[in-house]
């Protein structure tokens, strides 16, 4: 984890593993401090927040969940009194996706031997997925702590004459999509919305919500974006990524035709360049999220993610790589 000054006011802490969970977050140092999403677990969430002391020594008075995901609100609690800012959708999404005891369940589990042996049979890929995650989280002690000021489509602060805007984009990756964006410093801090250099997982949303999002920040012409997984990028990254998904939808649409699964589909596409990412097996979300498009399933259809990581792993093995998720 580092910590980067992106403008003269915003800042941004870089998780440089850049697997599952591993999210960014950011900080704007003045008008009593912001914070933008909270890290994965309490000592991820703490170790930022005294890198963040370093350019701003009080807490900050706010907080901006990006969206509903684990990875970016499991540290909300370390923020006592602050306000926490996020679009409407956010509180009850989390309490469906961001309820910590199947994850800690998970953990434990994975930490024991038999348990371990059990799931592996099972769940292969989600066994592994929680031996990753137990490389470097520790998900005791989580308490959901939800937003307290909702906003629709747009939320603007005035930080000391400094506008912020926040501008709801979902759903694209996830429900509560929101984009952060200081026009004079010209840094957008993106979410979820923007992976770099590692495969996006979206859950729910479409190609054509996620392609407008993209274009948007694009339009916005920032100098630096803060994606919500991976390395400082400029619109490149947007351009990058959106190349990535046509790519995607295009060869799951040969393979839909051709009348196989997705699974057997993420098999067979090829990475591209897009095997230099970290996890490209995850390919097989996207994958099957535009299988459920050309099946015109709502955006919204759960997942099952023991199946979801299972499939993963998969893929990894059919492509002779070591599973990462
Ligand atoms: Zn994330």
């Amino acid at each position: 984890m580092k910590m980067h000054q992106v403008s003269d006011h915003c800042f941004a802490v870089i998780n440089e593993k850049n697997r599952v969970c591993d999210a960014n977050s950011g900080l704007i140092n003045c008008g009593g401090g912001v914070v933008i999403d909270t890290q994965s677990d309490l000592a991820h969430a703490r170790q930022m927040i005294e890198m963040f002391g370093k350019v701003w020594p009080a807490m900050p008075q706010r907080v901006i969940n990006t969206h509903e995901d684990a990875d970016h609100v499991w540290g909300n609690q370390l923020f006592k009194g602050a306000e926490i800012i996020a679009h409407r959708s956010v509180p009850e999404r989390m309490k469906q996706v961001a309820e910590p005891k199947e994850s800690q369940k998970l953990l434990h589990g994975v930490g024991r031997f038999l348990t371990r042996l059990v799931l592996k049979t099972l769940h292969p890929g989600l066994e592994a997925a929680g031996e990753q995650l137990l490389e470097d989280y520790n998900f005791d002690g989580i308490e959901l702590v939800l937003p307290t000021t909702l906003f629709d489509t747009r939320y603007e602060l005035n930080l000391e004459g400094k506008e912020v805007h926040l501008i709801y984009v979902g759903p694209c990756h996830q429900v509560g999509d929101t984009i952060i964006h200081l026009l004079e410093e010209r840094v957008v801090f993106a979410g979820d919305v923007l992976f770099r250099q590692c495969t996006p997982m979206g859950w729910t949303g479409s190609y054509e919500k996620w392609f407008q999002c993209l274009d948007l920040l694009i339009e916005l012409d920032p100098e630096v974006i803060v994606p919500g997984h991976g390395p400082l990028c400029g619109i490149e990254g947007a351009m990058e990524m959106k190349a990535y998904l046509q790519y995607v939808r295009d060869e799951s649409r040969k393979c839909f035709d051709a009348g196989i699964t997705s699974l057997e589909a993420a098999k067979k596409i090829e990475f591209g360049p897009y095997g230099e990412w970290r996890a490209p097996a995850r390919l097989y979300m996207n994958v099957e999220r535009a299988y459920r498009e050309f099946r015109n399933e709502p955006p919204d259809a759960p997942w099952d993610s023991a199946a979801t990581f299972d499939a993963i792993y998969q893929v990894a093995k059919a492509k002779g790589i070591e599973a990462e998720f």
